[in-house]
C-alpha cells in the first residue's frame, strides 16, 4: 500500500486599498479592465517600486497567527521568468529573508489534533489576468498585476485529504478572523499548489521526487486532485516505475492532472536581491503593536465555547460562522450561565440556524431578524413555564418573517401564554379520560400510556396546557 505525502503552498490576496508596490487601487474585480493601473503595476522600464506598509503588516500578522518566527532584517527579490502577464520579466518576491517562518498550525481530524509545520510566509505581488478569447487572441487586464499576495507554504505534513482540508478551512478562518484576506476562492483570493508524492507505508522518510499541481482553486478540486494522482503515482509505482519530479497542471475541474513540464528549481528563477526596494526592518516595537492587536483565533475561540459546556458541533457552527460566532457572544455578555448558555446554544444551532439557512424566510440576516435579549426572554418565559415548546418556535419564526413585535407583545397578543390554570386543564383531563376508557384501564400495565393522555390534553387545549401540570393532574385523577 502506498500512502500520499503532501505539502501546500498557498496564495492569499490581502485586503490592503492599494497595490502592493504602486498607489492603484487594489480592486481586480468588478472593475473595468485596465482602470486601476500606472507604470509600476504595468511593468514600465524605469518606474520604481514602493512597498505597501499595510500589506507588509497584513504578512506580518499572518505569519504570527500562524506562530511564525519574524525575521527582523527582510529584503525583496526578483524572480525571473517570462509570461506575458508578467511583462516586467520578473516578479517582485522574497527569497532567503521571508517575512516569517517556521510557524504552526494545529487542526483536528476525526477528533485527533494534528500539527501541520509551515516553512515560511512570505509577501509577493500578484500578476496580470490573461483573458484567452475563442478565435486564439488573448487580452490582459492589469487590474490584477501589483495585487499584494501573501505566500506560505508548508512542510510536507499532510498524510490525507481530511489533513488537507482541515487545514485549508482553518487557514481560511485564521485569515478572516485577522482580516488580511477574504480568502474568497471564487474570486481567486485564496489559491492552491500542491506538492504531492506517495510512498510505501513501510518506508521511512520523504520520497525522492515530488510531483506540483499548480493553479487549484477550490478545496473541493484540491481534495479532487490528491485522489486522482494518489491513485495515478500508486499504480505506476507498483508497476516499478520511476516517477520524476514534474509540474502537472489540471485538465478540468473533475481533479484529473496533466503533464506540463519537468519541475523548475529555484535556480530555474535566478533569485537575486531587488535593487530598487532598500531592506527592510521590522522593529521590535512594530511586532508588539501588531501581537496586541491580535483578536482571539479561531482555535482559541473554539476552547473557550467548549469550557462553557457548548457541544462540539455547536462550538464549530459558531467557530466557523463568525456571523453567528458573534451573535452569540453578544448573548453570553447578557447572560453566561451555564443551563441558560446550553439552552442559546441549542436554540441557535437549532430552529434559529434552520430560519437563517431558510430561503423562505424573510430576513436574512440574524442580527435584523432577532435580538440576543429576545432569544433571553424565550428562555426565560420556557424556564418559568409560561410558553411551551412549541410556543417558543412559533415566535423565532415570526421574528425571522419580520415580526417587529416584542417578544412580550408576540406572547400575549397571540395567546400563548400557556394554562396553568388548575381547573382548566382538569376539565380537559376529565374529558381525555373519559374518552379513552381502553387506555386508561392500560395504563397499570403501560405506563408509558400516560403521555399518550398528556398528548390528548395538549390537543384539546390546542397546545396551551402546561404539559408538566397536564401529567400531575392526570396521574392525579387515576392515582396512579
Ligand atoms: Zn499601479
Ligand atoms: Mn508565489
Amino acid at each position: 500500500m502506498y500512502q500520499p505525502v503532501i505539502g501546500l503552498e498557498i496564495h492569499l490576496q490581502a485586503k490592503t486599498k492599494t497595490k502592493m508596490f504602486c498607489r492603484c487601487k487594489n480592486e481586480p474585480f468588478e472593475s473595468e479592465p485596465n482602470s486601476h493601473i500606472c507604470p509600476v503595476c504595468y511593468g514600465l522600464p524605469g518606474a520604481l517600486p514602493v512597498p505597501n506598509k499595510a500589506a507588509m503588516e497584513a504578512c506580518i500578522k499572518l505569519a504570527l497567527a500562524l506562530n511564525c518566527s519574524i525575521n527582523q532584517e527582510t529584503k525583496f527579490d526578483r524572480k525571473n521568468y517570462f509570461y506575458p502577464d508578467l511583462p516586467k520579466g520578473y516578479q517582485i518576491s522574497q527569497y532567503d529573508q521571508p517575512v516569517g517562518y517556521d510557524g504552526y498550525v494545529e487542526i483536528e481530524v476525526e477528533g485527533d489534533s494534528r500539527r501541520i509545520r509551515i516553512q515560511r510566509v512570505h509577501m509577493e505581488e500578484d500578476t496580470a489576468k490573461s483573458l484567452h478569447g475563442t478565435s486564439g487572441d488573448t487580452l490582459i487586464d492589469f487590474n490584477k498585476s501589483g495585487v499584494p499576495l501573501i505566500e506560505m507554504v508548508t512542510y510536507p505534513d499532510f498524510q490525507s485529504i481530511q489533513e488537507v482540508t482541515a487545514f485549508a478551512k482553518r487557514l481560511r478562518q485564521i485569515v478572516r478572523y485577522i482580516d488580511v484576506s477574504d480568502a474568497e476562492m471564487q474570486k481567486g483570493q485564496m489559491r492552491f499548489e500542491l506538492n504531492i508524492s506517495v510512498k510505501s507505508d513501510d518506508l521511512p522518510g520523504l520520497p525522492d521526487y515530488k510531483v506540483e499541481v499548480k493553479n487549484i482553486g477550490s478545496i473541493s478540486v484540491l481534495e479532487k486532485v490528491i485522489e486522482f494522482e494518489t491513485k495515478r503515482q500508486s499504480e505506476l509505482k507498483s508497476r516499478g516505475e520511476k516517477i520524476e519530479s514534474q509540474t502537472r497542471g489540471l485538465k478540468d475541474m473533475s481533479g484529473e492532472t496533466l503533464y506540463q513540464r519537468s519541475k523548475e528549481t529555484a535556480d530555474d528563477y535566478r533569485y537575486f536581491p531587488e535593487p530598487d526596494i532598500p531592506p527592510i526592518h521590522i522593529s521590535d516595537e512594530q511586532i508588539e503593536q501588531l501581537k496586541s492587536q491580535m483578536p482571539e483565533l479561531p482555535h482559541q475561540r473554539k476552547a473557550r465555547y467548549l469550557a462553557l459546556g457548548l457541544e462540539l458541533e455547536q462550538a464549530d457552527i459558531f467557530v466557523e460562522d463568525k456571523v453567528r460566532g458573534d451573535w452569540f457572544d453578544s448573548f453570553l455578555e447578557l447572560n453566561s450561565e451555564k443551563e441558560i448558555v446550553k439552552e442559546a446554544a441549542k436554540w441557535m444551532v437549532g430552529d434559529i440556524s434552520f430560519k437563517l439557512q431558510d430561503p423562505t424566510s424573510k430576513v436574512q440576516d440574524i442580527n435584523e431578524a432577532i435580538q440576543p435579549d429576545d432569544l433571553l426572554q424565550i428562555i426565560n418565559l420556557l424556564k418559568e413555564r409560561k410558553i411551551s415548546g412549541a410556543a417558543a418556535k412559533d415566535i423565532i419564526a415570526m421574528k425571522f418573517s419580520a415580526d417587529k413585535r416584542s417578544v412580550n407583545q408576540i406572547v400575549s397578543e397571540e395567546n400563548l401564554i400557556q394554562i396553568s390554570d388548575d381547573s382548566k386543564i382538569e376539565k380537559f383531563a376529565q374529558e381525555v379520560i373519559d374518552q379513552n376508557a381502553k387506555v386508561v384501564a392500560d395504563i397499570a400495565k403501560n405506563p408509558s400510556a400516560i403521555k399518550f393522555l398528556v398528548g390528548q390534553v395538549m390537543r384539546l387545549s390546542k397546545g396551551k396546557a402546561n404539559p408538566h401540570k397536564a401529567e400531575e393532574i392526570l396521574r392525579k385523577l387515576l392515582n396512579t
